[in-house]
């Protein structure tokens, strides 16, 4: 290959992998929209509020503590951060989960009829903590000690991040059955809790 074109090439990589790797996030803009869509506390609950940086996402929250909309935009950027650590995201397929992602916060625990735990075991009848409900939607319990790192969040984003990849959630997790979570996925979602405890959400 000639010399030039050799120089051409290189320089050509470098403009087309500047500035817009997944490990760079969202938009920095808080648009005007965001300023409008607020939690106000003396209206019924609940109610539903835009997730800043997130385009479309949204959260529905069952009074205004749980959770700050600029707690939740936090968690959604911890997730980001480390899923592109541990397994990347070339397609973008996870961020655009991300930007359409509906959360709906609860202050109770559920009943699920069926599922599996981590390992695969089925199980039926069991208080659940959070539950995929569609492709960019989950139902999610407020957490211990009222935290977001101490919900299942990151749990339910990884099931919809599979779904988003693999067109799968894998309900059973590590187990056989289903495809695509691995151990790594658990392990990521324990480093994800890390980073966002530290913020003290
Ligand atoms: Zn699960």
């Amino acid at each position: 290959m000639p010399k030039m074109m050799v120089i051409f090439l290189s320089l050509a990589a470098c403009v087309t992998c500047t500035g817009h790797g997944p490990t760079v996030f969202f938009s920095n803009e808080y648009k005007p929209i965001y300023k409008r869509s607020v939690c106000e506390p003396d209206k019924p609950f609940p109610q539903m509020v835009l997730i800043p940086f997130f385009e479309q996402a949204t959260q529905i929250v069952p009074n205004c503590q749980t959770y700050p909309k600029h707690e939740t935009a936090l968690a959604l950027f911890a997730f980001y951060h480390v899923w592109t650590e541990y397994f990347g995201d070339r397609d973008y397929a996870v961020r655009g989960m991300l930007k359409k992602v509906t959360i709906q916060w609860d202050i109770n625990k559920k009943v699920s009829k069926k599922g599996y735990n981590l390992k695969g075991e089925p199980f039926e009848d069991r208080t659940v903590i959070g539950r995929v409900e569609a492709d960019t939607m989950t139902w999610v319990w407020q957490g211990y000690d009222h935290k977001i790192s101490r919900s299942a969040l990151f749990h339910e984003l990884v099931h919809m991040a599979l779904r988003a990849k693999y067109g799968t959630a894998d309900p059973d997790h590590e187990g056989p059955k289903y495809r695509g979570w691995t151990p790594a996925h658990s392990a990521m979602i324990i480093e994800a809790k890390q980073v966002l405890g530290a913020f003290n959400l």
